[in-house]
């Protein structure tokens, strides 16, 4: 018998978003409902930027560009009834999922 497990979230089961600093590792969750073109900026703890507005080669946007972009569409998904019901696949990263056989050639 062959299975598959798929983990399936809807856009309201995301309750907030994390920035993790990459300097320092520590993380800040801002809830959705708080996200606004305010976003976090900078490490509390080291200043490290968590986002810049510098342009960025071969890319039309900034990363604060586009992560605001992102959040205004994404908030607005949450407040939607779709026709159907919209899912994003997550990947598997429980301990059973890493011990799954591999796919043979
Ligand atoms: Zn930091």
């Amino acid at each position: 018998m062959t299975s598959e497990k798929r983990i399936l979230i809807s856009p309201t089961d995301i309750l907030s978003v994390g920035f993790e600093c990459s300097h320092c590792g520590a993380t800040y969750f801002v809830p959705v409902k708080r996200l606004d073109r305010n976003l976090p900026r900078e490490c509390q703890n080291c200043q490290e930027s968590f986002v810049t507005d510098a342009p960025v080669q071969n890319k039309e946007h900034s990363d604060l560009v586009v992560l605001r972009s992102f959040i205004k569409l994404f908030k607005d998904m949450q407040s939607r009834k779709f026709v159907s019901s919209v899912r994003f696949e997550i990947q598997d990263e429980s301990p059973s999922a890493e011990q799954k056989p591999k796919d043979k050639p």
